[in-house]
Formats: structure tokens, C-alpha cells, sequence
């Protein structure tokens, strides 16, 4: 296939990249640059099944030849208020590349007769009040709560791609992303992965917001790209839950952190960041599992290590 995918200089767009390439198919990425970066694909380009286009994806995008799938991947993605490429320092951005972006992706992929797969997200079920969420639950989200730039974006995203998959027929995919991390993530995105491993690096204390009994469910990259890839595979249209069922605190998380990198600084609590800031989280893989056969492999041990070695290049210690 000749696929575009939109945020290819993204975190998980670059990993969805290679996987794809290495599949045998060709790659068109598009990114703009505001949180994605040129080093995540620097190793692509000398392949002659990538090509690459600067642009903002929320205006009109044109793509020549053609186009057998378009994956749409490009958006702020982090909810902490004090890094710059999160979605509080970039909300008109985001609200454009979940909505006009979205738009432009599905009438690219309309007029091309192309595949479509929208990048969503468990932010879509808020602060959840059903645990473990399965993709039936509506979710709990404020529409100017102060995450509600990114949540709602992927709400409408999402009635989108249903729209036109019902109403004009499109082959349409959407996969809800949990929490995921791995190399090439953004070390200043302000996320648990990034702040935290990179303290444990530095031999600094880890910042654990509020009293670290609020719950997340680490997915390492290669489970969820391998997740993804055979969504777009079958011939599911109704979302899909990709992420790893395995739920600790955060507090368990930093500790691991601490133990896998011999930190001795410790743990510091901080005020926590949002009132919104999800309690519990974690994917009801079930529908995966039945319809593409996939469930993740790498424990978050395992993950850490095969994460360890980026951050260290990046901050100067390999
Ligand atoms: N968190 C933390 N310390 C940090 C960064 C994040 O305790 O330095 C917490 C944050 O409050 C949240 C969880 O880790 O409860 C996961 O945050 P992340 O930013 O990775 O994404 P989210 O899952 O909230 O979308």
C-alpha cells in the first residue's frame, strides 16, 4: 500500500513508520514539526519508500498519485501544563488537527478510495467512572475542562470518521491509544515515562504528582504499533482498545523506575497537576484480543530496558 501518515515525525508515527516500511509498503509522512521532530525520522531518509512533506495537516492537504491509506496520527499529545509541546501551551492547534485535520484526512481518504485510521485515545473516556474501560463506555469528560482541547477534539474526531464511514461509505478504522512509551518519546513532553526516567537517569528524586495512588497502564511502542497495524489489517470499523491491560499507581511505577535504574534519590510529592488528571485508567483489551488476536508482550521491565538506552544517548550519558 501507498499509505500517508499524518504526525510521521511523531513518537508513535515514526515507530508506525518503520513498521510499515519494513512491511514492505510505502510511506508518505506529513508533520508540521510543533511537537513532532526531525530526528525521529533523520534514519529514513535515504529509503526510497519514504517521502516526506512538511505541513500542517489542519489546512487543506494535497498528496500527488496514489493513495491506498491514510493514518492520521498528528496532535499535541501531553497533558502537562508546563511543557511547551503539550496541548494547554498549543489548545487552538490541537482542537485544529483533531477537527480540520481530521476533516482533511477523511476527504483525502474518500476521494482517493483509500483506508482511514484515526490515532484516538482513552482520554476520550475522561476521569472514567467504569474501570477497566471497554470501548462500550461513553466516558466523563467536561467540554472546558482543562483537558478538554485534546478529549473533545478526539470525541469529534471520532463521531467524524463515523459519519463518513456510515454516510459515505468509507473503509474506516479507530484505535483508542492507552498510555504508551518507548525510545524517541519527547524527554521534555512533561509525561510520567519521560519526567520520570530521566530524573532516575540524572540520579534526581522523582516528581510523583499528588499522592501517586492514581492508576495508569504502560503499553511499550512495539506491542502498540504491532496492535495498530493489525487493526489496519482487518476490516474493523468500530473502535478498538489498543494498550496494555497491566494497572499499577504511580507511585509503583516511579518505584520501578528507581529500582530498574539503581536510583537512590528517592521519590518527592508534588501538588497534583490538574483536578482532571484521571484517577484510574486502564483498557479492557477484550475486543483486541477477540477480533485481531493481539495482546501486548513486553512487561514494563522489559520495556524500561529497551527505553533506557535513547534516554541516555539524549541526555549526554552514552
Ligand atoms: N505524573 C507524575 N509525575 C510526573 C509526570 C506525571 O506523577 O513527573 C503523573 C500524572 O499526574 C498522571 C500520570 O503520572 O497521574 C500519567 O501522566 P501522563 O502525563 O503520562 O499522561 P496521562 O496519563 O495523564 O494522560
Amino acid at each position: 500500500m501507498r499509505i500517508l501518515i499524518t504526525g510521521a515525525a511523531g513518537f508513535l508515527g515514526s515507530h508506525l513508520s518503520d513498521t510499515l516500511l519494513a512491511d514492505g509498503h510505502e510511506i508518505i509522512g506529513m508533520d508540521n514539526f510543533i511537537t513532532g521532530s526531525p530526528d525521529n525520522i533523520a534514519h529514513l531518509a535515504s529509503n526510497k519508500n519514504f517521502s516526506f512533506y512538511e505541513r500542517d495537516v489542519s489546512n487543506y492537504i494535497f498528496v500527488p498519485d496514489k493513495v491506498d491509506a491514510v493514518l492520521h496520527f498528528a496532535s499535541p499529545a501531553s497533558p502537562n501544563p508546563q511543557s511547551k509541546s503539550g496541548y494547554f501551551n498549543l489548545p487552538i492547534q490541537t482542537m485544529k488537527a483533531g477537527a480540520l485535520g481530521t476533516h482533511n484526512c477523511l476527504g483525502l481518504a474518500k476521494v482517493r478510495n483509500a483506508k482511514f485510521l484515526l490515532a484516538s485515545t482513552s482520554e476520550i473516556y475522561g476521569d472514567p467512572e467504569v474501570h477497566p474501560q471497554p470501548e462500550t463506555y461513553a466516558g466523563n469528560v467536561d467540554p472546558i475542562g482543562t483537558r478538554a482541547v485534546y478529549d473533545e477534539a478526539k470525541r469529534f474526531a471520532e463521531s467524524l470518521t463515523m459519519a463518513y464511514h456510515r454516510f459515505h461509505n468509507v473503509n474506516t478504522r479507530i484505535v483508542r491509544i492507552f498510555n504508551t512509551y518507548g525510545p524517541r518519546m519527547d524527554l521534555e513532553d512533561g509525561r510520567a515515562l519521560p519526567n520520570l526516567l530521566k530524573q532516575a537517569l540524572l540520579g534526581q528524586p522523582l516528581t510523583v504528582y499528588g499522592d501517586g495512588a492514581q492508576t495508569r497502564s504502560f503499553c511499550f511502542v512495539d506491542d502498540l504499533v504491532n496492535g495498530i497495524v493489525k487493526l489496519l489489517y482487518s476490516e474493523e470499523h468500530l473502535p478498538v482498545n489498543i494498550g496494555n491491560p497491566v494497572e499499577m499507581t504511580i507511585l509503583q511505577f516511579a518505584e520501578t523506575i528507581n529500582r530498574i535504574t539503581g536510583n537512590k534519590a528517592g521519590i518527592i510529592f508534588e501538588d497534583s497537576r490538574s483536578a482532571r488528571d484521571p484517577q484510574r485508567r486502564r483498557p479492557d483489551i477484550t475486543r483486541a484480543k477477540q477480533i485481531l488476536d493481539w495482546e501486548p508482550k513486553v512487561d514494563l521491565e522489559e520495556g524500561l530496558r529497551r527505553t533506557i538506552p535513547f534516554f541516555q544517548k539524549k541526555l549526554g550519558l552514552a
